[in-house]
């Protein structure tokens, strides 16, 4: 499909809202190029003449639409606004479908209840707004609050000189086929094992000498698969981090068990022993056939026999984990999942729709969603079935390109709502961030920063001093600011 743009606007917004739409990829191409023989086409310019925003999308029928706007600012947000708005009424015009996230195309829909009452806008208008401005559905509106409402007193308590840990172990037993995180099958990077192990215990030394003073709120050990290292080389990450940190025993620790394939007594009792409060395990679906299809070397019985195991070990806090829109399932087969799921009963549900990433082999084959249509409702599946089961929805975020247009949803028993998820999706913590592709995250009063590992673990293993550098760099502006007066001490280019 060919998407016709005027040279002086910016069309990321619109080319997302046709996206959302079509699903096609779009070449683009200057509005003097505009060619109505093109077949599909989107077309968005401003008319001098008449002072119009003019949009058009062809495809087999055709919806035009103007609207006047008067001494445009091409590069304001305003006009922008307006182009995706317009742009969205014509694509709805001509399919007679709505999208139930509108023109909200950004990550996290939490942030702008926040952004909105910044400008002192009450939650009635912001609910409003949310549908008449961004055409956001009734019941996307709701969730909005509903999410809002729980992690708006977890966050409203975050201080400036706080912090979470994440840190990352890159091994898993396999690759799984949708997978795009920088991970490693062990079994065929044995030799990498001690060495990453060795840089990382240095890093996790290093940050915490950095963040000596700062409050420490959670903790997370992430990947990857932690459980995918021998249960002797996890207990002795864990003593190292408790050591360095201080890690008081009150403060949530977070390892992802992951795959049921790495997880059995052993690694249970050490967890446990070590003071890990929260551990996930993580199905994506119960379905043997799919489980073989995305390249995971385990049964869903065995993810029912681990569960039970960790439960008999004490665990309180359970998280699973579970993908909407898996190569060759159908709702149906997701309903299944969430019926075994509910049996178990686990703490926290976390449900994912996939998206489909370029690093990932799905990706490399070009891999295409089935048809929209076959997905939609899935979402009221799965809202009656959290509720049923007596679930709330704890935080949300939205990628591109996912099966049904839908959200990533973290569900959680009232009283179990989890510290390091609810921030980490906020960006209203800071982060310190160790091992590879993690990303240090440092939440200023008026902007945030972001420092990167490397991806790779051969790069990760060269460069620490420097890197480390850059983070404490990063810290020393957190000191030039006055909490008080909440502008930096010292000028620079962060608070022009
Ligand atoms: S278990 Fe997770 S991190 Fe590991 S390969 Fe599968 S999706 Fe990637």
């Amino acid at each position: 499909m060919k998407l016709f743009v005027d040279s002086r606007m910016v069309s990321q917004g619109v080319y997302e809202v046709l996206r959302a739409f079509f699903r096609e990829e779009f070449d683009i191409e200057k509005i003097e190029a505009l060619n109505r023989d093109q077949g599909f086409f989107a077309a968005i310019w401003h008319d001098d003449e008449s002072d119009e925003l003019c949009v058009e999308i062809d495809r087999k029928e055709r919806a035009c639409l103007r609207l006047v706007v008067t001494d445009p600012d091409f590069e304001s947000r305003e006009y922008k606004l307006k182009q995706r708005q317009l742009m969205y009424q014509a694509a709805r015009k001509l399919t007679g479908r709505e999208l139930p996230w509108g023109i909200l195309t950004g990550i996290r829909p939490t942030k702008i209840i926040a952004q909105e009452r910044a400008k002192g806008r009450g939650d009635k208008e912001i609910a409003e707004r949310l549908q008449s401005v961004f055409f956001v559905s009734q019941e996307k509106t709701d969730l909005v609050f509903l999410v809002d409402e729980i992690e708006k007193p977890i966050l409203d308590a975050v201080q400036l000189d706080s912090y979470s840990l994440y840190v990352g172990i890159p091994f898993c037993p396999t690759r799984c086929s949708y997978c795009s995180f920088p991970s490693y099958a062990r079994n065929k990077h044995e030799d990498w094992v001690a060495p990453y192990l060795e840089k990382l215990h240095e890093e996790v030394k290093e940050t915490a000498r950095l963040y000596q003073g700062w409050k420490l709120s959670s903790v997370y050990i992430g990947g990857g698969t932690p459980t995918a290292l021998k249960a002797d080389e996890l207990r002795a990450l864990i003593r190292v981090i408790r050591k360095a940190f201080s890690v008081q025993e009150s403060v949530e620790f977070t390892v992802e068990a992951g795959r049921p394939d790495t997880l059995n007594e052993e690694m249970f009792d050490m967890l446990k022993a070590e003071g890990v409060t929260r551990i996930s395990i993580n199905p994506q679906t119960m379905k043997d056939e799919t489980l073989v299809r995305i390249g995971r070397s385990h049964k869903s019985e065995e993810v029912v026999e681990v569960f039970r195991l960790a439960r008999e070990k004490g665990f309180e806090e359970i998280n699973m984990d579970l993908i909407v829109g898996l190569p060759g399932e159908t709702p149906l087969d997701f309903k299944q999942t969430l019926k075994s799921i509910g049996e178990l009963s686990p703490d926290q549900v976390t449900v994912h729709s996939l998206a489909v990433k370029r690093a990932s082999s799905l990706g490399e084959r070009d891999y295409r969603h089935k048809e929209e249509q076959v997905w939609e409702g899935i979402d009221q599946l799965l809202y009656g079935f959290a509720e049923e089961a007596g679930y709330v929805p704890y935080y949300l975020y939205r990628q591109k390109n996912i099966v049904g247009n839908m959200e990533n949803v973290g569900f959680t028993r009232p009283n179990r709502v989890n510290l390091y998820n609810t921030l980490i999706m906020s960006d209203r913590q800071t982060i310190a961030a160790c091992g590879v592709g993690a990303v240090s995250k440092f939440v200023y009063p008026d902007h945030i920063e972001r420092v990167g590992n490397p991806k790779s673990i051969p790069t990760y293993l060269e460069g620490l001093h420097r890197r480390m550098e850059k983070k404490a760099n990063c810290l020393t502006k957190f000191q030039e600011y006055d909490i008080n007066t909440e502008k930096y001490i010292v000028g620079n280019e962060e608070d022009e």
